[in-house]
């Protein structure tokens, strides 16, 4: 074959497990050297932003971007890949979704800078120093990022070509991605139509091996994954266990479930669903016997059974909170009651 791929990695508001996921491929990772230079993985190696810059317009390949976008310098890159990128990949649930760093959007810059610069025990503070974007030094002009008020999503700041959701991405999502643009690169095979979700199009019960109750599935409580031990073979949901496969994309080989744990939707909605808390309340209310039967139901009764989901926001919304239609809902109520 010709000369090599670019491709690039980046690091944006995250845990940085997404980049060692893509380490996790094992010997595939020959196969990506066989065909590609890695121009840029800050997490790898010293690549320089000016070095990019001075690359031409689409000479990278393929720009993997996990983390949300949280800070100037996060979009700063984000423009600055895809305008040197040929595919554009939102790699990871906090690029395609927020992610956890999204939950922050319950707060804002403002409360999230008195609780770390202030209002922790630790914290030593009390002329309130806060970074600034701007500040001069003896030494000359220090610049940081400017920390935003509000989490978003890859999507809201640039175009995307592809979508690989997992809180990180699993092995085999990462390998069918790799394969698919080296097949692309070496053989001219067609790349999946632009937009897509590289994962499965099922939903994560579909690959879940649990026995579910097939026809009049109720459940009478809630239980915290630690008030009860489950029976093994059964569904989760089923023995009152709140478990999001119900509401997320397939493609992990349920394999939270398979370890005792219920599903916490990192995979995302499910094909065609876009508020996948939505989806999740909407299927724990049938369970619970509350949509059917809500003539019969009091209101205090209902209350009742939903305060049994202790933290709904992070069970329904755990990867999710920035692309919801909530967004900034919460806050803003928030912000409503304490000024009224
Ligand atoms: S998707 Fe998960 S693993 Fe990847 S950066 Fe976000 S929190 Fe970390
Ligand atoms: S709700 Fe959870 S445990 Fe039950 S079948 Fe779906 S993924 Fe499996
Ligand atoms: S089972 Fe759910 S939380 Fe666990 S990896 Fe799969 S999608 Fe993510």
């Amino acid at each position: 074959m010709g000369e090599k791929i670019k491709i690039a990695q980046y690091w944006g508001a995250g845990c940085g497990g997404c980049d060692v996921a893509l380490l996790d491929i094992d010997a595939m990772i020959l196969d990506v050297h066989a065909i590609a230079d890695v121009v840029f993985w800050p997490i790898g190696f010293d690549g320089k932003i000016k070095d990019i810059e001075a690359m031409p317009d689409k000479s990278i390949t393929v720009s993997f971007y996990n983390g949300a976008i949280r800070n100037s310098e996060n979009e700063h890159i984000a423009k600055l890949l895809r305008q040197k990128s040929v595919l554009m990949i939102s790699f990871g649930s906090c690029a395609c979704y927020g992610g956890t760093p999204g939950l922050a959007n319950v707060t804002n810059r403002k409360e999230i800078f008195e609780t770390v610069y202030k209002n922790t025990q630790s914290t030593d503070n009390p002329s309130f120093v806060v970074p600034q974007t701007h500040i001069k030094v003896k030494e000359g002009e220090l610049e940081l990022p400017e920390f935003y008020d509000t989490v978003k999503t890859l999507d809201e700041v640039v175009d995307v070509d592809y979508f690989m959701p997992g809180c990180p991405p699993t092995t085999n999502l990462i390998a069918m991605a790799v394969s698919a643009v080296a097949q692309y690169v070496t053989k001219g095979t067609p790349l999946p139509p632009k937009g897509a979700v590289i994962a499965s199009d099922k939903t994560l019960c579909d690959e879940c091996k649990r026995e579910r109750v097939e026809k009049g599935r109720r459940i009478e409580r809630i239980y915290q994954a630690y008030e009860i031990k489950p029976d093994p073979k059964k569904c989760l949901l089923d023995q009152g266990i709140i478990c999001i496969g119900p509401a997320t994309r397939a493609g992990c080989g349920a394999m939270c479930p398979n370890a005792q744990m219920p599903c916490r939707g990192c995979m995302g909605p499910t094909k065609g669903v876009m508020e996948q808390g939505a989806s999740m309340l909407s299927a724990l209310s049938s369970l619970l016997n509350i949509t059917d039967a809500e003539s019969k139901m009091s209101e205090e009764q209902i209350m009742e059974l939903m305060m049994q989901v202790k933290d709904p926001l992070g069970t329904f919304y755990a990867f999710t909170l920035p692309k919801s239609a909530l967004k900034r809902a919460v806050t803003e109520r928030g912000r409503r009651k304490a000024v009224s």
